[in-house]
């Protein structure tokens, strides 16, 4: 593969954020992601909540992170065209003992430096939100946070860094390393081949401590999985909230929420639970009951009946309890971005600058001046006015084609989104919504599947749900562990008849 000056392992928000940050300078950067695609790690399986910063521990590195990439998020949205709203968030409680901790989050945010916030009564909260108990006592409100969509963020940065010279490779996975005399990294190993650079950064997620390791002097720190189950509601039901609804916190979570996402749809989780593996993507019954109680104890008119769709992420929390961002101890050259749990994907921007910092620290960093910070608009039919789509139509008549009728999707769309990058079913539906709507893709699974193998011009068979294994028709690759049409989602005992992320 080359050479290049950066290699970044890993291609989820953190690792496409750098890699988007680093294409402002005359550098040759490769980002390698060992699945299909960017986006497929934790950062496609979060709540998609842009963090106000109260949450954090006063004056830590994660709310210094969280505040100033809450802050940069309009601007980058705005430049990426992904879908991004201010919504606002309301900590809320049934307890009147809770408003000295309420006051303790307000004064710890202020000191954070979030504006806007504001203790409210019980009356207030219910008149911003009128769908809550009306047991609610008191609230804390911050303006400032947001939603936004996290794969379509991702894909989105990788996009742009591509186009400003990037090179992203995917299916990529790094597997050893070799080094030159005095302990500078000299060659990363792949299983698509040999690369040698200059700066290795370790944005692996759950993965970053068998990087880390991979660098010799041990394992400086462990990443230990907390699982997340999350339950994604009909659109139909989605104004029932308009801010994001979080409990009073617990010790290691912000508490289980209602989340209306940048998509339009309500979501409730997550749970917070540690687990023995880094592939333990199940939900359980147990998270099931555990989000509906603690969900309609704040929304009593929740109903399970409008669940469509359920999965589980893994948050990489690390031994540290903090992110880990920093130079390795023992070799020259190597950059840990590591347990980046929540708010990771709010920090993302903010954690990316501060990475180019560091490597600037390290070489002169001359910026591009063929930098285009912007991405083209994806064509959205579904938001497209009569006369738009009649316009749409004559220029392109695949815009007449819906494929997608829950989430009205045209195949002109698909087409753009497999034209952007897509090579898999999950990486249409995170695009496009292809498959996220109430029947969850059983419409138009086989329609994006028609398109995609004409596309890329593959057989049915090849085609896979996101990547590996995961093919979609029972067929040569029988032996290769195929479930037939949408692959497995390994032990989701509660996701029966839904869809999955
Ligand atoms: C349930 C849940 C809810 C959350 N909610 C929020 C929220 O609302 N707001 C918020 O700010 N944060 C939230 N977070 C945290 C946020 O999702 C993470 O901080 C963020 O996604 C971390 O991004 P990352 O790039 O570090 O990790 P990842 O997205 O996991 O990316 C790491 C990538 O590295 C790749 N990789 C691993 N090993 C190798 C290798 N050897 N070679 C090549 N590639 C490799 C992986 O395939 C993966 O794509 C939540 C997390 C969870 C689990």
């Amino acid at each position: 593969m080359g050479c290049a000056d950066i290699a970044i392992i890993g291609g989820g928000v953190v690792g496409c954020a750098i890699a988007r940050e680093l294409s402002r300078y005359e550098l040759d950067v490769v980002l390698l992601e060992k699945e299909a695609e960017v986006g497929f790690g934790t950062s496609k399986a979060n709540s998609g909540i842009v963090h106000a910063g109260f949450h954090s521990d006063r004056g830590t590195q994660e709310a210094r992170l969280c505040v100033e990439g809450n802050k940069m998020f309009d601007a980058l949205c705005g430049e990426l065209a992904v879908p991004f709203r201010r919504n606002g968030s309301l900590l809320v409680t049934k307890t009147r003992s809770d408003m000295s901790e309420l006051e303790r989050l307000l004064s710890q945010g202020i000191h954070n430096g979030v504006p806007g916030l504001k203790i409210l009564s019980g009356q207030q909260v219910l008149d911003l939100e009128p769908n809550l108990s009306r047991d609610i006592v008191g609230g804390l409100y911050a303006p400032t946070a947001g939603v936004v969509s996290p794969y379509e963020l991702t894909m989105a940065l990788a996009e742009n860094a591509q186009a400003n010279g990037v090179r992203v490779i995917t299916s990529c996975e790094v597997t050893g390393m070799t080094f030159a005399d005095g302990g500078r990294l000299k060659r990363l190993k792949t299983s698509r081949g040999d690369i040698i650079v200059r700066y290795v950064i370790n944005a692996a997620g759950l993965f970053g401590d068998d990087i880390a390791a991979l660098a010799g002097g041990g394992r400086p720190f462990r990443i230990i999985p907390r699982k997340g189950e999350e339950y994604i509601l009909d659109r139909r039901v989605g104004s029932l909230v308009t801010r994001t609804i979080f409990p009073m916190p617990t010790p290691n979570s912000k508490g289980i929420l209602v989340i209306p996402t940048a998509d339009g749809n309500i979501m409730i989780g997550p749970t917070a639970v540690e687990v023995e593996s880094k592939y333990d993507l199940g939900t359980t019954r147990g998270g099931f009951e555990e989000i509906f109680r603690a969900t309609r104890d704040l929304v009593p008119s929740l109903d399970a009946r409008d669940i469509i769709a359920s999965f589980a992420g893994l948050r990489a929390a690390s031994d540290r309890h903090s992110f880990i961002i920093e130079r390795s101890p023992g070799v020259r050259g190597f950059i840990n971005v590591c347990g980046i749990e929540s708010p990771g994907l709010t920090a993302s921007p903010a954690i990316a600058r501060m990475v180019a910092g560091m490597i600037g620290e390290e070489m002169a960093l001359k910026p591009k001046r063929s930098f285009n910070p912007e991405r083209r608009l994806a064509p959205r039919f579904r938001e497209m006015s009569t006369a738009e789509r009649r316009r749409a139509i004559a220029r392109d008549p695949a815009f007449g084609r819906v494929v997608c009728r829950c989430e009205l999707v045209a195949e002109a769309e698909v087409v753009d989104a497999i034209r952007r990058g897509a090579r898999t079913l999950d990486g249409v539906k995170f695009r496009t919504r292809a498959g996220m709507g109430r029947c969850q893709g059983g419409f138009c699974t086989p329609r994006v599947m028609r398109i995609l193998a004409r596309e890329l011009g593959v057989s049915m068979e090849d085609l896979t749900k996101r990547g590996g294994a995961s093919f979609l028709v029972v067929s040569k690759h029988a032996d290769a562990g195929t479930a037939g049409i949408y692959g497995r989602d390994e032990g989701d005992e509660c996701g029966a008849g839904m869809g999955a992320r």
